[in-house]
């Protein structure tokens, strides 16, 4: 029976995993944690339709013990080659394994939001990122640094993406609908609490998105300005004071939120750009990059390594699994005629 080693127990290595297990493979599904779905545990609810994180990996947890499945964790894979006929995929342990084909799943990693100090992040108490929301949200807590119920909250879109200066040119595609996810969010938990959102344009790329964007508004009173924060500062008072333009009134703006949250864009997680680099894998910012992102979008410049997943740009979780479904396929089809 032929095998293929997949890297990365996400949401992408996981469906790749079962499709190509019922295909009749012999599959080693590695994790460098603990737990599967790391990237997806840190989340509560989930766009477009807010259904709980947990019960979605609480579901793919189950197929995977119903396809008889226990990834292998604290498997960290740092050393990917090709030595003909098989590939060679080595670990922190230096221990060594092979396989007839290999599937990188090793996925995203959020910006560090320390990298552009001028927002204040890891400076300023009050400023934090998206995924720290997600914690507040986790814990039903949603306070100030203060502990105080926070009554103005701004958001600012595109942090660490489209981006020159920290090197990213590309859009992480998933933050705009997160702000507008986490916006609903806060005014369902608290209808009174003002919420902005700081962008430069917005990008609803999925289907629902743009409904979520309309409702926000109509009927949440979320305020969408366009304009990016120029700098953020701390009052006497310990408050985050921000700078920006509204660019559509062309008005300057001061405003003292309790709360300003970054909304971090996507980078390739360690693993990826590092298992890119040593199988000498073409890549773009870090990201493993494809032979065509058409038409052989689930191979890459080396013979038997495939990608599926966020390891190769920013996706959504329904895109992720369609990648992953799709690179199964193309395994099929490479290992049918391989000797
Ligand atoms: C703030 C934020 C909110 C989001 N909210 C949503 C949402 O509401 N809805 C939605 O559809 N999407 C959302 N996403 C996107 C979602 O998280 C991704 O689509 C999804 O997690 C990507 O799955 P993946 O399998 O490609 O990668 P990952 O989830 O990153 O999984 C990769 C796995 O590989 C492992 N790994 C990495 N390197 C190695 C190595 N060297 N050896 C072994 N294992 C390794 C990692 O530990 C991880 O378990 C959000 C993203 C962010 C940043
Ligand atoms: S999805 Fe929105 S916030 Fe994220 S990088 Fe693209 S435009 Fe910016």
């Amino acid at each position: 029976m032929k095998s293929v080693l997949i890297i990365g127990a996400g949401p992408a290595g996981i469906e790749a995993a079962i499709t190509l297990k019922k295909a009749g493979y012999n599959i080693t599904l590695l994790e460098k944690e603990n737990e599967t779905n790391t990237n997806l545990r840190n989340k509560k609810l989930l766009f477009p339709d807010f259904s709980e994180a947990e019960i979605l990996v609480d579901a793919i947890d189950s197929q995977l013990l119903d396809n008889g499945f226990v990834p292998q964790f604290n498997t960290e894979i740092v050393h990917l080659e090709f030595n003909e006929p098989c590939l060679i995929a080595t670990d922190s342990n230096q221990k060594r394994y092979t396989a007839d084909a290999v599937l990188v799943a090793t996925g995203y990693r959020a910006f560090d939001a320390t990298r552009k100090e001028e927002y204040g992040y890891g400076i300023y108490n009050g400023v934090i990122t998206s995924l720290e929301l997600e914690e507040m949200f986790k814990k039903n807590s949603i306070k100030n640094t203060f502990g105080e119920d926070p009554k103005k909250i701004c958001f600012l879109q595109c942090v660490g993406s489209r981006d020159e200066k920290s090197g990213n040119n590309y859009c992480s595609k998933i933050c705009c609908i997160t702000a507008v996810k986490q916006a609903i969010e806060l005014k369902k938990l608290s209808p009174e609490t003002e919420v902005y959102i700081f962008y430069m344009d917005l990008r609803m790329w999925g289907q629902g998105y743009e409904e979520l964007y309309r409702e926000a508004q109509e009927k949440y009173g979320v305020y969408f300005i366009r304009g990016r924060i120029s700098e953020a500062a701390e009052t006497f008072d310990g408050k985050v004071q921000i700078k920006s333009e509204d660019t559509l009134m062309g008005l300057p703006l001061k405003m003292t939120p309790d709360i300003l949250v970054l909304m971090v864009g996507m980078e390739p997680s360690e693993g990826t750009t590092l298992l890119a680099n040593k199988c000498n894998c073409e890549e773009e910012y870090g990201f493993f990059k494809t032979l065509n992102p058409i038409v052989e979008d689930q191979k890459t410049s080396r013979k038997g390594v495939f990608v599926a997943g966020s390891c190769k740009r920013p996706m959504s979780i329904p895109d992720v699994l369609a990648d992953a479904r799709a690179a199964a396929v193309e395994i099929d089809n490479y290992l049918k005629i391989k000797k």
